[in-house]
């Protein structure tokens, strides 16, 4: 039935490549009914405005945790749903989450803007945008509070059908990210191509940023590229203040990382914001907040 669902040919390719074993059918059917019986759940990280403390925003982390393997990191389950077409469910699970979590903080007053992962096979599925925006239509969020994240390599597999979606979603007013900067292969004439917003530095830059004389080199390098291009620029993995301090000194934009928080669940997001020294909006800024 794999070779049916092909239109494009993936099929042969896939069942060569994917390992079809015992235990990846049954963990991919078990995916299905968690998605179906919403047994996932979606963490969310603080994205701090380095030069002011402000909250600025939250990027979306699929979790699921599995009732006898324990807890499954997305690096093993979203690589495996992208490569069984399952990707396409749990896409669409996750954006109805963090949408209605986005539509409540900001009825809430918490202005701040959510980041969800997209992957390739997102990119080149000409029902995401109608898709989105049903979403956006049942939850009432604005396109403007939403961040979308690609990869370079996702945009570069079939780039000018990633681009055509993109370019319709950016229409809707959806702002682009591209996430783990560098790591990727990509072109610089697709990138001035795509309508982005965004460059996140990949953590593998930042996180030895103190003892690599070649990672100062990139990030500042990726810093000025970004803000040369009129964008925003993210450094994800700040683990450490010194860390934090550089890339303040580096006048990069926003942080995010294990040293302002660890992803969180909704609730302990929630206290999280009310403890910070990170307000989101101006009502939040006139306490005096300790954390
Ligand atoms: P990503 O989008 O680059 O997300 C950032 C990852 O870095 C997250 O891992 C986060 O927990 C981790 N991280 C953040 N700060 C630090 C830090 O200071 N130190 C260290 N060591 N790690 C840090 P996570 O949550 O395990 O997710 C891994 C990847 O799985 C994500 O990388 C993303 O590519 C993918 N992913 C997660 N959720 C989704 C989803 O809903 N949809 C899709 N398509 N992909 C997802
Ligand atoms: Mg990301
Ligand atoms: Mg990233
Ligand atoms: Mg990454």
């Amino acid at each position: 039935h794999i070779a049916q669902k092909s239109a494009k040919g993936y099929a042969l390719y896939e069942l060569s490549f994917d390992k079809h074993t015992p235990l990846r059918l049954t963990l991919m059917s078990e995916l299905r009914r968690a998605i179906e019986k919403n047994d996932l759940a979606l963490f969310y990280q603080p994205k701090v405005s380095i030069q002011t403390n402000e909250l600025y925003g939250a990027e979306a982390l699929a979790r699921w945790n599995h009732p006898t393997h324990g807890f499954i990191a997305p690096d093993e389950f979203i690589p495996m749903a992208e490569r069984t077409r399952m990707i396409k469910q749990l896409t669409q699970w996750v954006l109805k989450r963090a949408f209605r979590d986005c539509a409540t903080w900001h009825e809430q007053g918490i202005d701040i803007k959510i980041s969800v992962n997209l992957s390739t096979r997102d990119l080149h599925d000409p029902d995401l945008p109608d898709l989105i925006a049903g979403i956006a239509a049942a939850t009432g969020i604005k396109p403007e509070w939403i961040i979308l994240e690609i990869t370079e390599s996702a945009v570069m597999n079939e780039p000018e059908n990633a681009l055509a979606i993109i370019n319709r979603l950016h229409d809707m007013g959806y702002q682009f990210s591209i996430d783990d900067f560098g790591t990727g292969y990509s072109s610089l004439a697709y990138l001035k191509r795509l309508p982005l917003a965004e460059l996140k530095i990949d953590k593998s830059f930042v996180m030895d940023l103190m003892n690599s004389e070649n990672d100062v080199a990139i990030v500042k390098a990726i810093i000025n590229l970004a803000h040369n291009l009129g964008l925003y620029v993210t450094a994800e993995g700040v683990e450490t203040n010194a860390i934090l301090e550089k890339l303040k000194e580096y006048n990069c934009d926003i942080a995010q990382g294990y040293y302002l928080s660890k992803p969180l669940p909704v609730t302990e997001f929630n206290n999280w914001v009310k403890k910070s020294k990170a307000p989101a909006c101006p009502a939040l800024k006139s306490n005096t907040l300790i954390s």
